[in-house]
């Protein structure tokens, strides 16, 4: 089959490991889903952005000046690559868990969940007391079939599902179930921490009321998350964090006038570096186009798959039998070999890199039957036919062995 090439450079491409056949190798990353590795557009806007900036929001000299306007930029620029309405919020966050948990936070009242979701969109919820979970049917059919009649049964505020499996890498069909949601009262919150890398994604047109990800898994470093979503619950509620930049006027006597919109949740400095580089990567992603993303995907993800199904002993994880789209992730499993040993033998025999366990989904895993975990690889924008080949061919002599 002909090759197929990276369709963004990404820093690090060339980094070299040592293996146990001797010598060097080539890293081959396969764990985007765990961490992006940065596009090098946005490893350079970061760079000029480290060269140039101060405090944001209070302070009145130039730098200072420009930091905040790159800073307020960045919302807007999120609110774009997400189809946000004019009059959401972005709230900058740590990263999707943070999001989410800001989402519970400020959320009034009971959330109805999946069991499939990552611990960052199941947790946050369960701890409240207020969360009503849905175990997953066989099909996505059912699957909406069950959570409506579950949001149906009893009211709640908020359902609160993944766009995309970090195990599994299925996509849910989120305008069905955005409307499902609505229809009975409740409001939708989309964990898009795995979506939004491989999918274009609308807020306004799907009908989603609040939306997470994170930065490091969409091209940019470590450092910034982000929700994006209507403004009322978030003004509602108390802030999240206490502190300076969220309050509009203090004394002594207890007296504390608190924001309204994003500064309410943004109290103390923010980390304007990774906002930037995520704002500069969701702008890359629209410019390199979802149609294009998209396309060089689904033929590396045809590739893994079709070499998979010819490894015996060797089992995808799937949720569902009927999911209209998958992201490229794969989950699967070794006969007779633990995750933690495939991963190891990919490693270092051959210096490429999975991720091995159970991916902050436990009760998915266990649903799957795979207790002690699983093997992911994951791919994106860096990723090349030479990767999926190196990881088919090392599987192939792993269980040939
Ligand atoms: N949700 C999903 C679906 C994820 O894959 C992840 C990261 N593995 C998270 C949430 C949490 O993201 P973060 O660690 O950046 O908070």
């Amino acid at each position: 089959p002909a090759p197929i090439r990276p369709l963004a450079p990404v820093v690090g491409a060339d980094t070299t490991v040592p293996t146990t056949a001797g010598g060097e190798t080539v890293y081959a990353n396969l764990d985007y889903a765990a961490s992006a590795p940065a596009l090098v557009s946005v490893a350079e806007r970061l760079s000029g952005a480290l060269t140039e900036y101060a405090s944001v929001h209070r302070g009145a000299g130039h730098l200072s000046q420009v930091t905040t306007a790159r800073y307020e930029q960045a919302r807007e620029t999120v609110r774009r690559f997400v189809g946000g309405r004019s009059d959401d919020a972005v709230v900058f966050t740590r990263n999707t868990t943070d999001a989410v948990n800001l989402a519970a936070h400020v959320t009034p009242g009971d959330v109805v969940v999946l069991d499939i979701e990552h611990h960052a969109n199941l947790l946050p919820w369960t701890r409240t007391g207020r969360a009503r979970v849905v175990p997953a049917a066989r099909t996505v059919e059912e699957t909406v079939g069950r959570l409506e009649a579950e949001l149906a049964a009893a009211p709640a505020a908020l359902l609160a599902i993944t766009g995309a499996s970090n195990v599994t890498g299925e996509v849910l069909p989120i305008g069905r179930l955005a409307a499902a949601a609505h229809r009975h009262g409740a409001r939708i919150l989309v964990d898009a921490a795995q979506l939004v890398p491989h999918r274009a994604v609308s807020i306004a047109s799907w009908g989603i009321d609040y939306l997470v990800f994170s930065g490091h898994k969409l091209y940019a470093p470590f450092g910034a998350g982000v929700l994006v979503g209507r403004g009322d619950w978030l003004d509602a509620a108390e802030p999240y964090l206490a502190g300076g930049g969220a309050t509009a006027d203090v004394d002594l006597d207890g007296g504390v006038a608190w924001h309204t919109g994003a500064a309410r949740h943004e109290a103390g400095s923010p980390n304007t570096l990774g906002v930037v580089a995520l704002a500069a990567a969701a702008q890359a992603l629209q410019d390199i186009g979802f149609e294009e993303i998209g396309y060089h995907e689904h033929r590396l993800q045809q590739r893994l798959d079709e070499g998979l199904a010819l490894l015996p002993g060797v089992h995808p994880l799937r949720v569902f039998d009927d999911a209209a789209d998958r992201v490229g992730i794969a989950g699967f499993t070794v006969e007779n070999h633990s995750p933690r040993s495939v991963a190891e033998y990919l490693s270092v025999t051959r210096g490429i890199g999975v991720r091995d366990g159970k991916f902050c989904a436990h009760p998915l895993l266990r649903k799957l039957g795979y207790p002690d975990g699983a093997v992911r690889a994951s791919f994106g924008l860096g990723t090349s036919s030479d990767d999926v080949d190196r990881l088919l061919a090392a599987l192939s002599d792993l269980v040939r062995r």
